[in-house]
């Protein structure tokens, strides 16, 4: 860039001085890589021409509705007014970000707080010492995408001053602009390597996961249709048993796979329709029962409004966890509320260390204990709260003397009337 050339063009003769120090700023913000590398030069570059002990940048966000503070240097402490701080501009302000308007400038920064209200950003200088404040936007194309605030405590600003901080906000920006758009890249590289990460994982841990009832499957049908005459009745039985509880497994696996894909694409639907929780909490748990491990069932009937098939799914899950991870006993408890139904599915296991108890409600979130087990993809019970929340209940987690607590709630409105009449 050619500085002076560049000055001439803006109205602005420039001191061998200022042209060296613009240079200077330009070759460093030429070879700034991030945004606050970009700034500190700036700061340091300009301070000798510009007579300010503040500088401030903010990100113009949502069309200019929202001021950002993102980077702050002053040459005194405590700053007050600090990054993060987020702002709706004030006219005064909004009118700079319109393309050929000049830039705020205010040289009495006592005065300007007192006309304001308390919340208002200039109390926060003032209480910093500032006195004199000139905003200057920056653009690209016609499109402010930040704004530098410089201030100073002793002297005022001058329409010279606005001039040179004119000149540099305009050479700065591309550099700021291109700065942002990288690092937004990057965020987005990494958030995919992520996803990918986990897509991965994700493909493992199904694979496990239906591996184990499919092989059972394939097992125990070429059992049954090898020895099924040395078998006798109650043999048979038991093997059948186990065939129906394993396949069941695996189709529901399946069907959690499909849920999650049609949630994610918006496409999935629930259907409610008033259903007794204990009819359908018997009919999933049926399919688990065996002869050395039984699931005791206790409770009342309790009237919902739900889609049968998504609160199956959701009692298979916790039925289904608290074989893999939970202890010897498995009880659940259905009870009919004042305004719904209630399932509690306990478990006398380890149970859940408490800094895991909301994360395992997240998409892949699986807790450390399970880890090593091969087994956890962390897919089911955030399905499971999705599908609670979709129906208007939810989900949740308690831990207590010993026992683990997995509690569905599902609404009634106006089911109970509807049974009722059909009873
Ligand atoms: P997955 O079983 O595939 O990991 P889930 O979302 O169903 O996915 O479960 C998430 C995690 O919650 C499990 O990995 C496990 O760490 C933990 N968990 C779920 N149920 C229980 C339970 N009854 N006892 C102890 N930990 C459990």
């Amino acid at each position: 860039m050619n500085e002076t050339a560049d000055a001439t063009r803006r109205g602005i003769t420039l001191s061998a001085e200022e042209t060296d120090r613009l240079y200077r700023i330009s070759a460093r913000v030429n070879a700034g890589v991030s945004v606050e590398q970009i700034l500190d030069a700036v700061f340091e570059e300009f301070r000798p021409i510009l007579p300010y002990d503040r500088m401030e940048y903010t990100n113009v966000d949502d069309g200019g509705r929202l001021l950002t503070t993102t980077w702050v240097r002053a040459t005194y402490e405590p700053v007050i007014l600090g990054v993060g701080h987020i702002v709706e501009p004030e006219r005064s302000i909004k009118e700079t970000l319109i393309p050929g308007s000049p830039p705020f400038l205010e040289n009495d920064v006592q005065r300007y707080a007192s006309e304001r209200p308390e919340d208002h950003p200039g109390h926060k200088l003032l209480a910093e010492g500032i006195r004199a404040v000139m905003s200057c936007p920056m653009f690209v194309g016609d499109e402010a995408i930040g704004m530098l605030f410089i201030s100073s405590r002793s002297e005022i600003f001058t329409s010279r001053h606005v001039q040179l901080i004119q000149h540099v906000a305009s050479h700065i920006a591309g550099a700021i602009a291109q700065s942002r758009l990288r690092v937004a890249l990057e965020q987005r590289n990494a958030e995919l390597e992520l996803l990918h990460r986990q897509r991965s994982a994700l493909i493992a841990g199904i694979s496990h996961e239906l591996r184990n009832p499919l092989t059972s499957v394939v097992g125990l049908s070429m059992t049954l249709r090898d020895s099924l005459e040395k078998l006798d009745e109650g043999e048979a039985a038991v093997l059948i048993g186990i065939l129906a509880r394993e396949s069941s497994e695996a189709a529901g696996i399946v069907e959690d796979l499909l849920t999650v894909s049609r949630h994610e694409s918006g496409r999935l639907e629930v259907s409610p329709e008033v259903r007794d929780l204990r009819g359908e909490v018997d009919h999933v748990v049926a399919a688990w029962q065996t002869p050395e491990r039984k699931v005791r069932v206790d409770g009342s009937n309790a009237w919902v409004l739900a889609d049968p098939l998504r609160v199956r799914q959701i009692i298979r899950n916790l039925v289904s966890n608290a074989f893999k991870y939970g202890g010897e006993t498995i009880w659940i408890n259905v009870r009919s509320t004042e305004d719904g139904g209630v399932v509690e599915v306990f478990d006398d296991g380890p149970g859940i260390p408490e800094a895991d108890r909301e994360t395992i409600f997240e998409m892949y979130g699986t807790s450390a204990e399970s880890t090593g087990r091969g087994e956890a993809v962390g897919v089911g019970l955030a399905m499971s709260r999705q599908l609670a929340d979709a129906m208007n209940g939810d989900l949740t987690y308690q831990f207590e003397n010993g026992v683990s607590s997995f509690v569905l709630r599902l609404p009634r409105t106006d089911a109970e009337a509807q049974a009722t009449r059909w009873e």
